[in-house]
């Protein structure tokens, strides 16, 4: 694990398993959320006598907790390579947020526009924008990667209407990486702007939202720390600044305003008309932390390893019979770390379910909030849709998804091919066994 796993907090917590015996947890669900790392937790430790409220206080503790504050929004734009000039940081609960407020942002930019989605994205990047926007959304190809050929050909059709291509950085179901530049060029060519959601790309990859060439940049960048080795409550919105600035605050209340009499309000600039509220300092000081120890590492190191990790995984559970790896399971270099998988004649849940009382293998099930993809790759009808409603189709279509961090190792990957392994050439004791469906999301 080159040494990464000691910058985990709890890496090798032993957890129960089925048989009343205790084993060391392998935290395969890294794209769910990821662990913390020491240094975020030694980070907010430290920081907890001191913290007060921001941007609202004289006191010595509130004018720290003010500075440090804005000190992590530039930190923030110089880790994904922005422009303080041009681009600012809003601070939001989570990615999820970020991207509804992006939506009501843009709305307040532009009414009567088309946004250009995809077939591969989270709920989180889809359903802010169908009540405000005409959507569209970019085919995927059979191996379930982005159609780019198909992009242009929406934004040719809706020539000029399109004024924002949005789309996810990695799927969090394949671990596809798009070609995010690529589809930037393209967007602004005619006339639309990018929205990247990092969710998944931002622990693996750097990002660099002014590459070489305008054209080439990333307008706005949702993220969530929680899925960067820092605790939930903290996500990021980047954007230019004057986007943010046009009709009214999506959140209104303290901390939004310039002035506010009984008969009218001007709203303050941005960033900090779109933090209403007493911000989560604790939170951005653990993000900064965590941004810290990432850099140290480097996001070089980080990707390549994982690649490695990546590249051994698929290559053992393809050659496991009956295993059904979705998506192109052979590149490792335009991936991050994710593998999803079913085995023939064994329900999604019921793996994971074994997966974590028998082994201690933590894994995600179900259709991981991007329910139109999976829909996609596993060729569903509408009326397998409609049973599924109805209820008729119970217990519902899914995968199983393991996903790397940097601190998971090539040993951890072993166990887990030797449990799907035993779980396969098994698999009519685990029919009956774990029955108790959870909902799947
Ligand atoms: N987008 C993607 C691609 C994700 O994987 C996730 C989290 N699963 C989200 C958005 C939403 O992140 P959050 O739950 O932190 O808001």
């Amino acid at each position: 694990d080159k040494g990464y796993r000691s910058l985990i907090m709890g890496a090798d917590t032993k957890v129960p398993i089925e048989n009343g015996r205790f084993v060391t947890a392998i935290n395969f669900d890294n794209a769910a959320t990821t662990p913390p790392f020491v240094s975020v937790i030694n980070e907010v430790n430290k920081f907890a006598p001191w913290y007060s409220s921001v941007h609202r206080g004289s006191g010595y503790k509130s004018r720290l907790s003010s500075d440090l504050f804005e000190s992590a929004r530039l930190r923030v734009l110089n880790f994904v390579n922005a422009d303080p000039e041009k681009y600012t940081a809003i601070f939001v609960k989570n990615t999820t947020e970020a991207l509804n407020k992006l939506s009501y942002c843009f709305y307040n930019n532009h009414k009567d526009c088309v946004i250009l989605s995809s077939y591969m994205e989270h709920h989180s990047n889809d359903l802010p924008w169908r009540d405000k926007f005409k959507v569209e959304y970019i085919d995927i190809t059979e191996e379930g990667r982005l159609q780019v050929s198909d992009l242009e050909k929406r934004l040719i059709k809706h020539k000029g209407k399109v004024k924002l291509v949005t789309i996810t950085g990695a799927s969090n179901v394949t671990g596809y990486k798009n070609p995010i530049h690529e589809i930037a060029a393209l967007s602004h060519k005619y006339g639309a702007q990018i929205c990247v959601d990092g969710a998944q790309l931002i622990p693996h990859s750097s990002i660099d939202m002014m590459p070489h060439t305008p054209l080439e940049n990333i307008d706005f960048l949702a993220f969530s720390a929680h899925k960067m080795y820092a605790p939930f409550g903290t996500g990021v919105l980047i954007g230019p600044k004057d986007m943010f600035e046009r009709g009214d605050p999506d959140y209104k209340g303290g901390g939004t305003v310039k002035i506010v009499t009984k008969d009218f309000v001007i709203w303050d600039e941005a960033p900090y008309r779109e933090e209403a509220g007493s911000p989560n300092i604790i939170g951005v000081v653990a993000l900064l932390a965590a941004i810290n120890t990432l850099e140290a590492v480097s996001m070089e190191n980080i990707e390549s390893y994982e690649q490695e990790l990546t590249g051994y995984a698929a290559e053992k559970i393809r050659h496991i019979p009956d295993i059904t790896v979705y998506g192109d399971s052979y590149s490792k270099d335009d991936k991050v770390g994710i593998i999803s998988f079913n085995i023939k004649g064994l329900h999604h849940e019921i793996v994971a379910e074994a997966l974590s009382r028998e082994v201690g293998i933590a894994v995600r099930n179900g259709c991981f909030c991007a329910q139109p993809y999976i829909q996609k790759i596993l060729n569903l009808t509408s009326g397998d849709i409609k049973n599924i409603i109805d209820n008729a189709y119970f217990p519902r279509p899914g995968m199983v998804r393991i996903s790397f961090g940097l601190y998971n190792s090539f040993e951890e990957i072993d166990k887990a091919i030797n449990a799907l392994q035993w779980i396969t050439a098994h698999r009519y004791r685990y029919t009956e066994k774990y029955a108790s469906f959870r909902r799947s999301r």
